[in-house]
């Protein structure tokens, strides 16, 4: 039987990659308006440093993480001897961590300097159970920026997240933006108190899971997606009710930035998201209708103590990641279809086999002047070759037999028109010149080809 891709993973077909290219370069040109500079860390960390930066009690450490380790190692732990804290790896869950690691290890963020403002883009490994936008190594998009507590940081993220699904075609009124602010290390352990103390109350009303989070970190019961625990938690203690006022006043000028600049959004006190680091401002973007349950196509928030937790100087931070797969699920049931190839500029059609290497030639020329060129590989016949050059959506096709090379010309068919013209061979490469200067404007070229 032939091999599969591994469940939860998917080829990015030729169509779907050059959306994925086009959907990175977006996201580079909005984001790049506001400061951000492209980073790219490894696919594997330290299986610690996940376990620091995000925690021990997310389900994205205790459970989904993959592990990675090399064959020599494998062996040693096969033969009950123990590995290197350092070569326990595991393959990123998320791009936060690695990101603000490369930044301390590089001393991106000096005492005293403006904030480090970095974007990635690649894939994401969690072993989840697959389901429809939810896949085992998925795509992201995202941001962190470094250096700075600032409310206007959060929101000029927010804003630029949601300037890029509107320009990558997620109409504003098809999302849902949700907002909250956890506090920080002074408010939340009250609050965290006040959860417990309440699921106490309420544990033979809690699924295991449940009661196993209330002891460790009591605010992931409001992830539970079970019936029963979402009932209970909505009568749970609220965080707006326990936040400082450094806190509050943060919340509120990022409120007031979103409102200044038009972007409408839900306050939702229940909103936890899914990793420990998170302190004060924390969003997600949703998609309203024709998602599922999987309707999360971004989030993030503000993290002011996870740079210490890996071991660097006191720098907060803010960051984001958005889902490639949940856009393009988005995109698609909002009915877009994928662009197809773009045309081919020449395909050279050989009449016979003498002329084949001066075929291979020509198109080859084609190429170094920065056109898109084509021939035929596998000696089909001419009209066969048409039908190549059709399928290619070529716009010109040159065709070349051996009285057309005795007499040193080559037929030119304009493909959208029929028109043909003979043009001299020692003209081609001055003809091919224009037509790349002319290439945007179909018109143009028409008209180039087809004068007399
Ligand atoms: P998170 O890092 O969990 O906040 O995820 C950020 C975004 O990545 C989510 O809003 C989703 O769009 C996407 N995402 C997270 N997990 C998966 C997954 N298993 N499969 C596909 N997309 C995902």
């Amino acid at each position: 039987m032939a091999l599969r891709a591994p469940e939860g993973t998917r080829d990015l077909l030729p169509d779907e990659q050059r959306f994925w290219t086009h959907f990175k370069q977006t996201a580079a040109d909005i984001f790049g308006r506001y400061g951000y500079q492209p980073i790219e860390t490894p696919l594997f960390e330290q299986t610690d440093l996940f376990v620091r930066g995000i925690g021990e009690a997310t389900d994205v450490v205790s459970k989904e993480m993959f592990s990675a380790i090399s064959g020599e190692n494998l062996k040693r732990l096969l033969a009950g001897e123990s590995i290197k804290a350092k070569s326990r790896l595991s393959l990123r869950p998320e791009g936060t961590a690695g990101v603000v690691r490369a930044v301390v290890q590089n001393d991106l963020v000096p005492q005293g300097a403006a904030p480090a403002k970095l974007m990635y883009a690649g894939p994401m490994f969690r072993a989840e159970r697959p389901q429809k936008g939810r896949q085992r190594q998925f795509n992201q998009v995202g941001i962190e920026c470094l250096g700075a507590d600032e409310p206007t940081v959060d929101a000029e993220g927010i804003i630029m997240l949601m300037r890029f699904y509107e320009a990558i075609g997620i109409p504003v009124d098809r999302t849902r933006l949700l907002v909250n602010s956890m506090g920080c290390e002074k408010c939340r352990p009250a609050y965290r108190d006040a959860v417990k103390a309440y699921m106490d109350e309420h544990a033979d009303e809690l699924c295991e899971d449940c009661l196993r989070r209330s002891e460790i970190n009591p605010l992931r019961a409001f992830d539970c997606k079970k019936e029963g625990c979402a009932a209970v938690m909505e009568g749970a203690p609220k965080i707006s009710d326990y936040l400082c006022d450094d806190c509050r006043a943060h919340y509120d000028a990022v409120k007031r930035l979103l409102d200044l600049a038009g972007i409408s959004y839900i306050e939702d006190s229940r909103l936890v998201r899914g990793l420990d680091y998170y302190t004060r401002t924390v969003f997600e973007v949703q998609v309203v209708e024709g998602m599922g349950s999987q309707n999360a196509i971004g989030g993030g928030g503000r993290y002011d103590k996870l740079t210490e937790e890996v071991g660097g100087r006191p720098t907060p931070g803010f960051g984001f990641a958005l889902g490639y797969e949940r856009c393009l699920l988005a995109l698609q049931a909002a009915g877009m279809e994928l662009p197809g190839r773009p045309p081919c500029d020449i395909f050279v059609a050989s009449v016979d086999d003498s002329v084949r290497e001066v075929s291979f030639r020509i198109v080859q020329a084609a190429r170094d002047v920065g056109l898109t060129a084509e021939l035929d590989h596998q000696h089909r016949s001419l009209k066969s070759q048409f039908k190549l050059a059709d399928k290619l959506n070529a716009v010109l096709v040159m065709v070349l037999g051996p009285d057309e090379l005795a007499s040193g010309v080559v037929k030119v068919r304009n493909m959208q028109t029929h028109h043909e013209r003979t043009v001299e061979l020692k003209a081609l490469r001055s003809l091919m010149e224009r037509f790349l200067g002319a290439r945007c404007d179909a018109a143009a070229t028409g008209q180039l080809f087809d004068q007399k």
